[in-house]
């Protein structure tokens, strides 16, 4: 293993989730011997420092400024810094590891793996919101520092490591694969009634509360649609998405002569992660393997556009382009958490999104790039958060 170029001073941002768990474990599991910069949480302050104590990190940082006292008493004569504050993540995002897990949900990890990008790390990226919301200025400012950014995201890191970017100018088609959800076999009638434990239910593995919603509602898909086309500077037509239950083959790439090349693995974001971290090289590590016969027969289908229309939404934010993909992503996150505290109903998701951008199109402003791109996004998810909460208040009365 000595010819491998591995990096040794990381940090994981988000590390107390199912991204950042997945990423200590497969550390764990590969025996790696890291010089753990940072670790971050939302509000976890128990798992933060259980993580910490044994990644020793130089910092243990905690956005939720609540918790910030039960973190320093767990972690009290352990010689780890700790900190709070949104501005304390970006910190550490923006500290001299060679490599940046960006495991944040939501909107919120967008100025941390900003700045991580500014710094010219390694950013391996779960946040796709991040990607959605000013996706080219992240990837330009990435380049200017030296750094690059390797997609975590299952699909994306298939197509990543299948598309041979010297001939992307060949590439006809991209096709993301999709489990369909938890709702997948339901009829609209069934997901109109849809509980939230209903919704959380992911038919292949845990997540996060939100992707879960996403899943199920197959946001998640549609914003994976634009951070595709960001990522592979692909236009939406040319972005095609399949459903794909078993979830064995990750994403396609469809290349001019009629030939289509997949990547397959087991439903597991270890295998992802692991590229991610090693690329170009592959981390050896005991991973679980894929057995083709038992894991039965491969399907697929078209999905459903009446059950799904936030696919749809998706792709016209990514058309209209400018601030479109951050409203959209804003608009979403406001209804996935008004579904979850039982504000609204399941199907309202898709509509708090498409009245959200249909009220926001009357104000045209296109987004700024680089440098004021935090600035312009947040001015963009700040304002569509505010009508997207007036809609989800107009549903629920
Ligand atoms: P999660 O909810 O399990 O974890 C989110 C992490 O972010 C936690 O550590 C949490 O403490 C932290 N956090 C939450 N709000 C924060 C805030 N305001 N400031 C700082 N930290 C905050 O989510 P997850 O499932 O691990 O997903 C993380 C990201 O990865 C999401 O963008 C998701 O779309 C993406 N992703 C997840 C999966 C998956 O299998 N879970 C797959 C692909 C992509
Ligand atoms: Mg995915």
């Amino acid at each position: 293993m000595g010819t491998l170029n591995l990096p040794r001073k990381v940090s994981v941002l988000g590390s107390t989730g199912s991204i950042g768990m997945s990423t200590l474990d497969l550390f764990d599991q590969a025996g790696l011997e890291l010089e753990m910069v940072g670790l971050t949480a939302g509000r976890n302050a128990a798992r933060l420092a259980e993580q910490a104590l044994r990644w020793r990190p130089q910092v243990a940082v905690i956005e939720d400024e609540a918790a910030l006292p039960e973190l320093r008493e767990r972690l009290a004569g352990s010689g780890i810094t700790t900190a709070a504050g949104a501005g304390a993540v970006r910190d550490v995002a923006a500290a001299d590891a060679q490599w940046v897990m960006s495991a944040i949900v939501g909107f919120a990890g967008l100025a941390p793996t900003l700045a991580a990008a500014k710094a010219g790390a390694v950013i391996a990226l779960a946040n796709k919101e991040s990607l959605v919301c000013a996706g080219p200025s992240l990837l330009r400012i990435a380049k200017l520092a030296g750094g690059v950014v390797i997609p975590v995201d299952s699909e994306h890191s298939a197509i990543f490591q299948v598309l041979d970017p010297s001939i992307a100018a060949q590439v006809t088609r991209l096709i993301l694969t999709s489990s369909g959800g938890p709702f997948r076999d339901a009829t609209r009638a069934q997901m109109a009634a849809a509980t939230r434990e209903q919704a959380l239910a992911h038919p292949n593995f845990s997540m996060g509360a939100k992707i879960s919603i996403d899943s199920a509602t197959m946001m998640n898909k549609g914003l994976e649609v634009i951070e595709a086309a960001y990522l592979f500077a692909m236009p939406p037509e040319r972005i095609e998405v399949l459903v794909h239950p078993q979830q064995i083959i990750h994403s396609l790439v469809e290349y001019a002569d009629g030939s289509t090349l997949a990547q397959l693995g087991l439903p597991d974001m270890r295998p992802p992660i692991a590229f991610a971290f090693a690329w170009p090289d592959r981390l050896p590590w005991p991973a679980p393997k894929l057995d083709l016969v038992t894991a039965g027969p491969l399907t697929f289908q078209h999905p459903d556009p009446e059950k799904f229309p936030a696919l749809t939404i998706a792709k016209q934010a990514l058309a209209a382009g400018g601030r479109a993909p951050a409203a959209m992503n804003a608009a979403n996150e406001r209804a996935v958490a008004a579904f979850l505290d039982r504000r609204i109903r399941f199907l309202d998701i898709p509509n708090v999104v498409a009245e959200t951008l249909e009220r926001m199109d009357r104000v045209v402003a296109p987004m700024a790039f680089d440098d004021d791109a935090v600035e312009s996004a947040r001015n963009t998810d700040a304002e569509a958060r505010r009508v997207a909460d007036e809609v989800v208040i107009g549903l629920a009365a």
